[in-house]
């Protein structure tokens, strides 16, 4: 049954007591690094700092932490999160995973860094087979800061985790004392605690003064996903190309001449194309590599055309650039057909 946990940080909850003579959730609680595990030189430097705290140093920042749950940490990689790889990815999920299949395990807690933090969860959230919480958090302050934001961050996260309410709604995110879908989440601002948003959709709800306050629930969540990470050692190559007024071919050229498998295309507006970027597809399309039309905008649907099939373009529908990007990459796990792909996109 039990996983074993590689590497067991403190454990909290009262009194050190063994974890059956008390009733509190069990938590994992696993760290990838990012700006809530990083300190700077001085408490008022906000922008240039590094990662320098193990999951243990964060657990051991809030020891109001033993009143909500019994915590076994683990580091599972310690990055600045533009620095998470493919691998990495399939390392974290496949953990998840076999933690959540404990059943001495409630929830789980992922620190993550905010600048890629939507793309993890989202790709957590299309792989995960289980009803529990799985709650990712960061900070937009380093630990070093005036005010920083890490702490009450991870005193939500668990508070989240450990809440039977938090069942049953795929990946979570909390920032800021908001409480949002993995689905709809994104980063909005560069630097203002309130960073995280979900943009045309809303948060899920909120936590306040120590309660869990939840207004919606996610529909567009996958209960039963359809995708496995089993046995994948890699995957699918997959490029987002930004386009703009006058933009070249030669982005798509050189996707195309590195292998690329699939291309997310940023466009403007509903998803329109340049036309050297509808060039670009016609290519891509002689390759059978399938491009999805997605928008910069940051919010708000590319709907469907009846010209995309002919065009071989999928619509990314509410997925943004970068959530676009991780779907195509698992739809391309198991399809390269263009219709069984628009299918995923209009699914989940
Ligand atoms: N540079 C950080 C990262 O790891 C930003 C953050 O965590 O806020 O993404």
């Amino acid at each position: 049954m039990n996983q074993p946990i590689e590497r067991t940080g403190q454990r909290t909850g009262a009194e050190q007591e063994p974890l059956l003579m008390n009733t509190l959730p069990n938590i994992a609680l696993l760290g990838t690094g990012g700006t809530i595990a990083s300190t700077a030189s001085s408490a008022t430097v906000l922008a240039d700092y590094t990662v320098t705290e193990g999951i243990d140093d964060l657990l051991s920042a809030v020891p109001a932490l033993s009143s909500l749950a019994n915590i076994q940490c683990q580091q599972v990689f310690n990055v600045d999160s533009r620095n998470i790889t493919h691998a990495m990815l399939l390392k974290l999920a496949a953990k998840v995973n076999r933690l959540l299949a404990d059943p001495g395990i409630d929830g789980i807690v992922i620190t993550h860094g905010t600048d890629t933090l939507e793309e993890t969860a989202c790709f957590l959230h299309l792989t995960i087979h289980s009803a529990k919480p799985v709650v990712i958090v960061g900070a937009m302050r380093p630990a070093s800061a005036l005010s920083a934001d890490g702490p009450l961050n991870l005193y939500n996260a668990v508070l989240l985790a450990a809440h039977p309410d938090a069942r049953d709604l795929g990946v979570l995110a909390t920032l800021n004392d908001s409480v949002h879908a993995a689905r709809f989440v994104s980063k909005t601002h560069t630097a203002q605690v309130n960073a995280f948003g979900s943009p045309g959709y809303g948060s899920l709800g909120q936590i306040h003064n120590g309660r869990l306050h939840l207004f919606q629930a996610p529909i567009k969540h996958p209960a039963e996903t359809r995708f496995s990470l089993a046995g994948l050692k890699t995957l699918p190559w997959v490029d987002i190309l930004y386009d703009h007024q006058d933009a070249g071919l030669h982005l798509y050229e050189a996707a195309i001449a590195a292998g690329a498998q699939g291309i997310v295309i940023a466009g403007s507006g509903n998803g329109s194309l340049s036309p050297q970027a509808q060039k670009g597809v016609r290519l891509a399309k002689k390759h059978h590599i399938p491009c999805v039309r997605s928008s910069r905008c940051g919010a708000g649907m590319v709907s469907a055309s009846p010209d995309d099939a002919r065009r071989g373009l999928i619509a990314a529908q509410s997925l943004n650039p970068q959530k676009a990007r991780i779907l195509l990459m698992l739809a391309l796990t198991q399809t390269h057909d263009r219709a069984t792909i628009e299918s995923y996109f209009e699914q989940y």
